[in-house]
């Protein structure tokens, strides 16, 4: 089991954000979160990611109880998460970002290199190497040196994709990757997924769009009002009466 929460809680005041949640995912699965408008999918990636603390239950990341940590100290040890809202350095260039991107795992310090020039030189190398494989990985080879916001938007979605991937993850959480793009887009997005996926990247999403989360997913967990309140292969969870009520309404 590569990621596990149990009885995981966050409140806000007296809203129950997220409540109670066992969740697990093994490695190499790939598993979308679903459910309605503030059901608590965003809070449980903050609270798994070490963005904000829980304030209840534990999680589990590679055996090791991360509960406590700090977003950087969690994404040191291998999972890395993009945002609902595209968080791109704008005014970087495709590559930069990625070479940023990089650096969030900490592998080696910047300040270290900048003080050892042959020690900096083959990190420039490797990082170089490293940009370039990502950039042709997300299919984004012809758009390297543009800065980030002068980029189509489906091609800024893959390139946050990348960004994440250049801290070299064992878990990536994907926040609405698909929020905003056009057929074209989520098309190449559902193909780069695959392809992560046949790598043996274990890939967590939140998701409205049921094509993606249909073609995609092997496993869909469905919050509402802050709970699990079902989990299984995406055909079954779609015709499940407790899913078709949460997402309907009383
Ligand atoms: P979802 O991602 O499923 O749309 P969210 O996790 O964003 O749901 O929100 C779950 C609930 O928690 C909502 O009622 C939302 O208003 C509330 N919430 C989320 N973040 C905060 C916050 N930082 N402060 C207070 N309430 C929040």
């Amino acid at each position: 089991m590569l990621l596990k929460t149990e009885k995981l809680c966050k409140t806000f005041g007296g809203l129950r954000a997220v409540n109670n949640v066992d969740f697990h995912i093994d490695t190499g699965e790939v598993v979308a979160i679903i459910g309605p408008n503030g059901s608590g999918k965003t809070t449980f990636f903050n609270v798994v990611s070490g963005i904000m603390p829980a304030t209840a239950g534990s999680i589990v990341f590679k055996g090791e109880d991360v509960t406590k940590l700090q977003a950087h100290d969690i994404t040191r040890r291998g999972m890395a998460r993009t945002f609902q809202n595209i968080r791109l350095f704008p005014n970087l260039t495709a590559r930069d970002n990625l070479i940023v991107g990089r650096y969030s795992r900490g592998r080696s310090g910047l300040w270290d290199g900048l003080f050892h020039s042959a020690r900096l030189k083959e990190e420039e190398r490797r990082n170089e190497e490293m940009a370039q494989e990502l950039l042709e990985f997300v299919g984004l080879t012809p758009y390297r040196n543009l800065m980030a916001k002068n980029l189509p938007y489906g091609a800024q979605r893959r390139l946050e994709i990348a960004r994440a991937l250049a801290s070299e993850p064992d878990l990536i959480l994907l926040d609405e990757p698909a929020a905003g793009m056009n057929p074209r887009e989520v098309d190449e997005l559902l193909k780069l997924i695959a392809r992560l996926k046949e790598r043996g990247l274990t890939i967590l999403l939140i998701e409205h769009q049921m094509r993606l989360v249909m073609n995609i997913a092997e496993r869909v967990v469905v919050f509402d009002h802050g709970e699990k309140i079902a989990e299984g292969r995406p055909h079954e969870v779609r015709h499940d009466p407790k899913v078709v009520e949460a997402y309907i309404g009383p």
